[in-house]
């Protein structure tokens, strides 16, 4: 069956909650053993000191350590991704931040995309460095031999760590050269990773794993969650690989609750229908927007045509849809942008993106304000730029309120 087919039921059994029909929250900080063998076999499997025998399963222990509502969280995501495991977090900085130190040691090299999102470009700028951690950073239309020749000598490569498409520009990196160069960075004894922060084209528009990736990782405040109420993220890939991450979880103590799982269990059953009608009110809006005399260029994975060469050729390879962020150019600088984002009714000003609820904000001063200003206008992200995450209103609505707020500037 279809994943959306799927997440209404999966992984749980009424009949282990009186014939509740959906999964409870289970506000509980520990969980009883049935006899004390069963109470060592569970940690001795959690805390990584031997394989499971087969067909043994980790039973319940503590909430921090495993809990219905992260369980049946995880195996459902799985499902989109095609993953074997998926790890539940508090928060997408979590999932991040928690992969980066499971995966980077002292004198190791972080080889990553440009821009990143900004808590996670914090985070790789000014903590990772203080543990002896080596970065270089790669933008969108580079080849695998220049990104090669960036590294060199500057550590031993480790980890390579991308989003795509980028934030707010759209602009695509392709997962499979990722892997390509990380397979030539490789040696026998170090194995480098490929991570994919897919948050912006959520479980449903590209699946990073098919094409090489060994780590997926969501913000789940995003889509996932899907109505701008819950903070969550996620981590999926092989068994071995989120077995890693969930005992540095155990440690960290970063995992989701309970009922941050059970928020996100009920965000799931939507997920599918949120997504398709968000990406078809993008593709409105966009065409909208493609054709105003005050607007001077969209930023929509939707435009990409044959003559954007490589870029077109990534978009056709990797997604499976084109998303519900766009961003564009409004004719004039700040003033213009302010203009417009004051004057919108229906859509909010704010940052996050991928809830029912379609927001707008600036990227120059908000979203990327700590990105370095001569950066940001290599990357085309000036001021006149203004980012759109579309929600589930009517398709008219929008536009007729972009269309109004345009007409003020
Ligand atoms: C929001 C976001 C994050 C951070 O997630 P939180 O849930 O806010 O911690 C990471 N990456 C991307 C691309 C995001 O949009």
């Amino acid at each position: 069956m279809k994943p959306e087919s799927l997440m209404m039921s999966y992984g749980y059994n009424p009949a282990w909650s009186e014939g509740a029909i959906k999964c409870p929250i289970f506000q509980t900080s520990t969980f009883v053993f049935q006899n004390a063998e069963e109470g060592k076999a569970f940690f001795e499997i959690a805390y990584g000191k031997r394989d499971k025998h087969p067909g043994e399963k980790l039973g319940l222990i503590y909430s921090r350590i495993n809990n219905p509502d992260l369980e049946i969280l995880e195996n459902r995501l799985t499902l989109w991704d095609k993953a074997e495991a998926c790890a539940v977090f508090e928060s997408g900085m979590s999932a991040i931040t928690t992969v980066l130190l499971e995966f980077l040691k002292p004198g190791d090299l972080l080889l990553h995309s440009s821009p990143l999102y900004g808590g996670t470009d914090h985070f790789i700028k000014k903590v990772l460095p203080a543990f002896g951690i080596k970065t270089a950073e790669f933008k969108a239309g580079m080849n695998a031999e220049q990104i090669q020749e960036l590294a060199k000598g500057l550590g031993k490569p480790s980890l390579v760590y991308i989003e795509t498409p980028a934030n707010p520009t759209n602009s695509l990196i392709d997962i499979a050269m990722c892997r390509k160069l990380a397979d030539e960075l490789s040696t026998p004894e170090n194995k480098v990773h490929v991570a994919v922060d897919n948050t912006y084209m959520g479980p449903v528009w590209q699946h990073p794993l098919e094409h090489g990736a060994d780590l997926v990782i969501y913000s789940a405040t995003k889509y996932i969650g899907g109505h701008s109420d819950v903070i969550a993220g996620a981590v999926l890939g092989n068994a071995q690989i989120i077995q890693r991450i969930k005992v540095l979880r155990t440690f960290l103590g970063n995992m989701a609750g309970p009922w941050t799982g059970w928020l996100l269990l009920r965000s799931l059953e939507t997920l599918k229908v949120r997504m398709d009608q968000q990406e078809y009110n993008a593709s409105k809006v966009a065409e909208f927007l493609n054709q105003h005399p005050k607007v001077e260029k969209v930023y929509y994975l939707g435009n990409l045509k044959p003559e954007d060469g490589e870029q077109y050729a990534i978009f056709n390879r990797q997604c499976k849809g084109k998303g519900a962020m766009l961003s564009f150019d409004i004719k004039g600088s700040e003033k213009e942008a302010f203009l417009f984002l004051n004057n919108l009714k229906l859509i909010k000003l704010a940052v996050s993106l991928g809830s029912t609820e379609s927001l707008a904000e600036h990227p120059y001063t908000m979203t990327h304000a700590d990105v370095d200003d001569d950066e940001k206008n290599a990357l085309s992200l000036t001021e006149k730029m203004v980012r759109l995450s579309v929600g589930v209103e009517h398709y008219s609505d929008l536009i007729a309120d972009i269309s109004q707020a345009l007409d003020k500037v």
